[in-house]
């Protein structure tokens, strides 16, 4: 589903960031990508959103470089304050990519305020980003981003803002979209892609985290950046 091939970046200053990546992604899988500050988690992220071009190396979604691709992503970016536009209420928020899957007004709003449930925002729909804390602001970032039920979704320490309770119910959401992506209703969606399910690559400081989520946890390390390790998890244990 997702190919890195040989994937370096260098800033325009002279910052090696990576340097050889090479990763693949099978579709519906979770992959998890921890490090330490620094290692190039985010250069790494943007590269694959197609967000910065790579010195070296190439990215791969669905077989098309991913230039080609934009509407098959959805990114999720660590800072939320810039993520919302601040003269749409928040249902219009995550209702708004919804017109490039073709759905119509009410189609979109529904849509919306399913997914505002599932991050448990659903009485904040009508309300603007500016009356929300920043929790609830990532949380509806997460909500725009599962309801375009994109056949890949990019996370930047998508949790960074969120209290601890709400973290283990995201964790938890994320766990039963993955590799579901658009399964029962993708032809009145047009989501998912090709059809197997989403594919989610999160970056997250949170090694507890990466392995609870994780069906495959990628550790980088290095300046700049290299894969350390690729290790797959097995199921995750009930919560207690
Ligand atoms: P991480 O997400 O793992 O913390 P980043 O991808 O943000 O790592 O950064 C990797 C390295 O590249 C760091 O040394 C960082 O300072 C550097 N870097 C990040 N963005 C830029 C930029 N726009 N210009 C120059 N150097 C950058
Ligand atoms: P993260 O670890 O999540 O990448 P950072 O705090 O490292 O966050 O970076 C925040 C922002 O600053 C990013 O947009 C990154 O590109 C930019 N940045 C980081 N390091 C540098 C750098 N050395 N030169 C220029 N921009 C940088």
């Amino acid at each position: 589903m997702l190919e890195i091939k040989g994937l370096g970046h260098t800033y325009d200053d002279g910052h090696r960031a990576v340097d050889g990546i090479d990763l693949e992604v099978a579709q519906g899988e979770l992959v998890s990508l921890v490090g330490p500050s620094g290692c190039g988690k985010s250069t790494l992220l943007r590269c694959v959103a197609g967000l910065l071009t790579p010195t070296e190396g190439a990215v791969v979604i669905g077989g098309r470089a991913v230039e080609r691709v934009p509407d098959e992503l959805a990114v999720v970016f660590q800072d939320y304050t810039r993520s919302l536009f601040p003269w749409l209420s928040v249902r219009d928020n995550v209702a708004l990519p919804l017109r490039r899957r073709g759905l119509r007004r009410a189609q979109r709003r529904a849509a919306a305020e399913e997914a505002l449930g599932q991050v448990g925002l659903a009485a904040a729909a009508r309300r603007y980003p500016w009356q929300l804390s920043g929790g609830m602001q990532q949380r509806a970032a997460i909500a725009r981003a599962l309801a375009y039920r994109p056949a890949l979704l990019l996370m930047d320490e998508p949790f960074g803002s969120v209290d601890a309770q709400t973290r283990e119910d995201l964790e938890d959401l994320l766990l039963g979209v993955r590799g579901t992506g658009a399964e029962g209703d993708k032809e009145d969606r047009g989501g998912g892609g090709d059809g197997g399910g989403m594919t989610i690559l999160l970056v997250t400081h949170d090694i507890d985290e990466s392995v609870y989520v994780g069906d495959r946890v990628v550790v980088l390390t290095g300046a700049p950046g290299r894969v350390h390790s690729d290790l797959r998890v097995g199921l995750p244990a009930p919560r207690d």
